[in-house]
C-alpha cells in the first residue's frame, strides 16, 4: 500500500515539479494508456505519450508547485491496485500564466515481472470544479471507466506471472464452457511439478518462474478454443479438456507432457523435471460445483506417493476418497497414539564389511495399532510431514531412543552409533538443535552415540541451513549422515562439500548392478568419492550375497539390509546384537 503511494508521489513530483517526462516513462507498463481532460488527451504507449508531453511543455514551460496532496490506494486484486490522488497544483505566477487547480487522478498499477508499473492513468478535474473548467471529456471518462473495469476483471482472473487464468478465472471459464450448447464430454485435469522446490532452490527463482511460464505457454498452445487452462496454485495447473474416449485423452496428455517444457528450459535446468497428474471424468458435467470437480482431480493426483509419482497420470476413483478419509482418520488418531505409546522403536543393525562386526544401527519406527496391525513408516510419515505433526513426532522418537540407550548404557552394554531420521522440516524451525541437545542430555547419552540422518534432498533444498546445522552438530559431537543418496539431485561434487560423516547410498543404486555396467560405475564412483572425502560409506538395502561381495570389493565401509538383519524391536536388538563392555 505504502509502496504504491510512494510511487504515485514520485510520479506527481516528476510530472509537475521536476517536469521530467523521461523518468515517468520508467514507471510505466509498455501497455500503458492514459486519458487526460482534453478531447485529444487520450493515448496509448510511449510514443504517443512523448508527443503529448511535448505539447504539454510547449503550453507551459515552468514548474508547478504541489500545494496539497492526498492519496488513497485500493487493491482490486493482489496484483492490481488503483491509487486515487487529489492534488492542488499551481503554476509559477512569474511565468505569466496563472493556474491554480484541484486535480484528480486515478492511477491503475499492476505487478509485472516483480515490479509495480502504471498501466493506466486518468486525469480528471474534481467533480465540484467541473463547471468552472468545462473541459472534462465525458466520452473519455466513460471509456476510461470501461477500460478500468476490464483491466480489473482481467487482473482478478489472470495469473500475473504466466498470463493464463488463475483459480478464479479458470473456475469461471471452465464453468461457462462445460454447460455450453455443444454438449461436449469434458475431463478435468490437475497436474503438479514434483520437484519445483528443488528447481527454485538450485536454479534460482527466476528459472523457477521461467519454468512456470514455459508450461503456461505450452498449455495455451495446446488448448482448443472450447477448452481452458489455468495456474491454480503455485506449481499446480488445471485443464478442462474436451475428449472422445480415455485412449484419446491418454494420448493427448502424454503428448502434452512431452512438450510442457521448452528445450531451452530443459537445457537450463539440467535435471529431469517430472509431473504428476490427476484426472476426473464427470458423468454429469453440470451437476457439481467446479471446485469440487477440481478437488477430485487433485485427490487422484495426490493418491500417488513417493517415487511412483514420476510422470504418472491417475484417474479419480471414489475409492481414493475413502483412502483419503482413512488417512485423515489416522492423522486424527496420531496424537493419542503417541501418548499411548503405540509408536515402537525398531532398530536395523549395520554391518562393518572388513571385520564383519556390528557397526551401528538405524532407528526406525513401527506403529503398532490396538487392533494388532502394524503400520510401516511409509504409511504415515509422509502425512506427518505434510501436516507438520512430524516436528513433534521426531522428538518423541528421539526421546524413546535416548531412554533406551540410557537403559543399555546402565546395563553396561557397549553402544555403537545409532542413526535417527530427522525430517527436513526441522531445518526451518528455530531453536531446533538446542531442543535436540537438551533431549539427549536429559538422558545423559554421549553425543557420539547418535547419528543425525537427513535425506539428500534436504541437503540440496536447504543448502545454507544444512551447512549451518552440520557445523553446530559437529561442535556438539554428533555425527551427520546424508540419507538416501542417489535419489535426489545432489552432484558428487556438491556432496563432497556437505561436511557429513556418513554417506548412505540408496538401495536404488544397487538395482540391476549385476546386469547394468553403468550402475556398477556409478556405485564405484560414489564409494570412491566417500572415501576421498573421509566419509563412511553405507550401502542400504543389501539383500543378496552378490551385492555384498561386490560392495566389499569396492571398499564400501558398511552395509545395511535384509541380508544382514531386518529391522527388529529394540528389545530384540539389545538381546541379540549388543555386548557388554
Ligand atoms: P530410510 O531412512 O531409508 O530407512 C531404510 C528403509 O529401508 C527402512 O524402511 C528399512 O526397513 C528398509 N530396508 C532396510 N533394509 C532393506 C532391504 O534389504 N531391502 C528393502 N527392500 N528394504 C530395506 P522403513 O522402516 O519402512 O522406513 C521407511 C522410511 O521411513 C525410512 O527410510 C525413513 O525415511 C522413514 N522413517 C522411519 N522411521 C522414522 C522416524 O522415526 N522418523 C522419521 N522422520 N522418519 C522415519
Ligand atoms: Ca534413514
Ligand atoms: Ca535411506
Amino acid at each position: 500500500m505504502q509502496e504504491l503511494e510512494a510511487l504515485a508521489r514520485k510520479l506527481a513530483l516528476a510530472y509537475f515539479v521536476q517536469r521530467d517526462y523521461e523518468t515517468i516513462l520508467e514507471y510505466l507498463s509498455p501497455e500503458f494508456s492514459w486519458i487526460g481532460t482534453g478531447e485529444v488527451e487520450i493515448g496509448k504507449g510511449t510514443a504517443q505519450l512523448r508527443r503529448y508531453f511535448k505539447q504539454e511543455r510547449s503550453t507551459y514551460e515552468g514548474a508547478f508547485t504541489i500545494e496539497r496532496a492526498w492519496y488513497h490506494t485500493v487493491f482490486s486484486a493482489p496484483e492490481m491496485a488503483v491509487v486515487t490522488a487529489l492534488l492542488d497544483v499551481s503554476s509559477d505566477p512569474k511565468s505569466g500564466m496563472v493556474m491554480e487547480m484541484p486535480l484528480r487522478f486515478s492511477a491503475v498499477y499492476r505487478r509485472e515481472q516483480g515490479r509495480w508499473l502504471l498501466v493506466h492513468l486518468h486525469n480528471s478535474v474534481a467533480y465540484t470544479e467541473q463547471e468552472k473548467y468545462p473541459f472534462l471529456n465525458p466520452a473519455a471518462a466513460q471509456k476510461n471507466y470501461n477500460l478500468l473495469k476490464k483491466a480489473v476483471v482481467q487482473a482478478k482472473n489472470q495469473d500475473a506471472l504466466t498470463g493464463i487464468y488463475n483459480l478464479e478465472g479458470f473456475v469461471q471459464r471452465a464453468g461457462e464452457l462445460r454447460c455450453g450448447p455443444q454438449q461436449r464430454q469434458y475431463a478435468l485435469v490437475k497436474f503438479g511439478i514434483n520437484n519445483f522446490r528443488y528447481i527454485n532452490r538450485v536454479c534460482g527463482f527466476d528459472t523457477g518462474d521461467a519454468v512456470l511460464c514455459s508450461i503456461a505457454g505450452s498449455l495455451k498452445e495446446f488448448c482448443r478454443t472450447c477448452e481452458a487452462c489455468g495456474r491454480v496454485e503455485k506449481d499446480v495447473f488445471a485443464l478442462l479438456l474436451a475428449y472422445k474416449g480415455k485412449a484419446d485423452l491418454d494420448q493427448r496428455m502424454e503428448k502434452l507432457r512431452q512438450r510442457l517444457l521448452s528445450p531451452e528450459i530443459k537445457r537450463k535446468i539440467g535435471a529431469e523435471i517430472s509431473f504428476t497428474a490427476g484426472v476426473y471424468l464427470p458423468a454429469d458435467l453440470c451437476a457439481e460445483p467446479m471446485k469440487d470437480m477440481l478437488d477430485k482431480a487433485f485427490i487422484a493426483m495426490e493418491s500417488c506417493k513417493g517415487e511412483a509419482r514420476k510422470n504418472k497420470l491417475l484417474y479419480y476413483d471414489p475409492a481414493m476418497n475413502e483412502q483419503r478419509f482413512e488417512e485423515e482418520r489416522l492423522m486424527r488418531q496420531a496424537p493419542e497414539a503417541l501418548e499411548k505409546g503405540e509408536f515402537c522403536l525398531y532398530l536395523q543393525p549395520q554391518l562393518e564389511l572388513a571385520e564383519e562386526t556390528l557397526a551401528g544401527a538405524e532407528a526406525l519406527v513401527r506403529w503398532q495399532r490396538p487392533d494388532g496391525t502394524v503400520l510401516l513408516p511409509d504409511q504415515f510419515i509422509p502425512m506427518f510431514e505434510h501436516n507438520g505433526f512430524i516436528l513433534e513426532f521426531d522428538f518423541y522418537m528421539l526421546e524413546v531412543l535416548c531412554r533406551q540407550l540410557r537403559a543399555w548404557l546402565d546395563t553396561g552394554f557397549e553402544i555403537k552409533p545409532i542413526s535417527i531420521n530427522q525430517s527436513r522440516r526441522h531445518l526451518c524451525s528455530e531453536g531446533y538443535l538446542e531442543r535436540f541437545c537438551a533431549m539427549v542430555d536429559r538422558y545423559k547419552v554421549p553425543h557420539e552415540c547418535i547419528v543425525f540422518e537427513l535425506t539428500e534432498s534436504a541437503f540440496v533444498e536447504f543448502g545454507g541451513e544444512t551447512m549451518a546445522l552440520a557445523r553446530q552438530l559437529h561442535q556438539q559431537g554428533f555425527l551427520l549422515a546424508i540419507d538416501d543418496f542417489g535419489t535426489g539431485y545432489a552432484s558428487l561434487h556438491s556432496v563432497s562439500r556437505m561436511a557429513a560423516d556418513i554417506l548412505k547410498i540408496d538401495r536404488s543404486l544397487l538395482e540391476n548392478f549385476e546386469t547394468n555396467p553403468r550402475s556398477r560405475v556409478i556405485l564405484q564412483k560414489v564409494v570412491e568419492m566417500a572415501r576421498e572425502t573421509q566419509m563412511i560409506s553405507v550401502c542400504e538395502g543389501v539383500e543378496t550375497p552378490e551385492q555384498k561381495g561386490y560392495l566389499k570389493q569396492l571398499g564400501c565401509d558398511w552395509i545395511q539390509g535384509f541380508l544382514y538383519a531386518r529391522p527388529m524391536p529394540a528389545q530384540a536388538f539389545g538381546q541379540n546384537c549388543l555386548k557388554r563392555r
